[in-house]
C-alpha cells in the first residue's frame, strides 16, 4: 500500500489544488493533505478552519484524509507511513523553488521522493494569492474556489487585513 502526502498552505483551497488532489488520489492507495501551519504568517483562514474546509472539499474521495502539521513535510510524511511527497507544478517559475526543496527533502529523508503533478492547463494560473487579490477588490471568484467557502472568503476580506 502507497501512501503519499500532498502538503501546503491552501490558504485557501482552489479548484487547481483540488484537481492535484483528485489526480493524485488515483495515483497512490491514500493520500493524506497536510495543512502547515506556519506560525510567521497570519492567514486568511486559520489551519482548523483549513482542514475543514479540505475535509468538506474532498468528502466525496474515498482515500483522502486531511490533517494539519508544522514543521518540515519530509517528518510529516514520515509521521504518516508515506514515502512520497506529492506537488503540484504550474509554471516554469514554480519548478525552480520546488526543485530546491524537492532536493533538500531528498537530503534530508533519502527514504521519502517528491512526485509532481503538472496542473491542468484551465489551473495554470490559479494561486491562493491571486483568489484572495480578486476578492479583496470584489472580484468574482466562484470559478477559483468552491462555492461554500466564496462567502466566507469575502467576510474575512471585509473584516480588515488579515492577510499575509
Ligand atoms: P505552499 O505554500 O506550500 O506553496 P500552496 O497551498 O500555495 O502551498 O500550494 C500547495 C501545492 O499546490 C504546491 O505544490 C503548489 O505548487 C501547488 N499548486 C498551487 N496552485 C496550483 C494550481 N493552480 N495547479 C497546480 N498546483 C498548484
Amino acid at each position: 500500500m502507497t501512501t503519499a502526502v500532498y502538503p501546503g498552505t491552501f490558504d485557501p483551497v482552489t479548484f487547481g489544488h483540488l484537481d492535484i488532489i483528485r489526480r493524485a488520489a488515483v495515483l497512490y492507495d491514500k493520500l493524506i493533505i497536510g495543512v502547515l501551519h506556519n506560525s510567521e504568517k497570519t492567514p486568511l483562514f486559520s489551519v482548523e478552519e483549513r482542514v475543514n474546509i479540505l475535509t468538506k472539499a474532498t468528502e466525496d474521495i474515498a482515500n483522502v484524509e486531511v490533517r494539519s502539521f508544522e514543521g518540515l513535510s519530509v517528518d510529516f510524511a514520515r509521521s504518516t507511513g508515506a514515502r512520497v511527497i506529492v506537488r503540484g507544478l504550474r509554471l516554469i517559475t514554480d519548478f525552480e523553488y520546488e526543485l530546491q526543496m524537492a532536493q533538500t527533502n531528498r537530503k534530508l529523508a533519502p527514504d521519502v521522493d517528491t512526485t509532481f503533478l503538472y496542473t491542468s492547463l484551465q489551473y495554470s494560473y490559479l494561486s491562493s494569492t491571486t483568489v484572495k487579490e480578486v476578492a479583496r477588490f470584489g472580484g468574482d471568484i466562484r470559478e477559483f474556489v468552491p462555492d461554500f467557502i466564496v462567502g466566507e472568503i469575502h467576510n474575512k476580506l471585509g473584516e480588515g487585513d488579515k492577510e499575509s
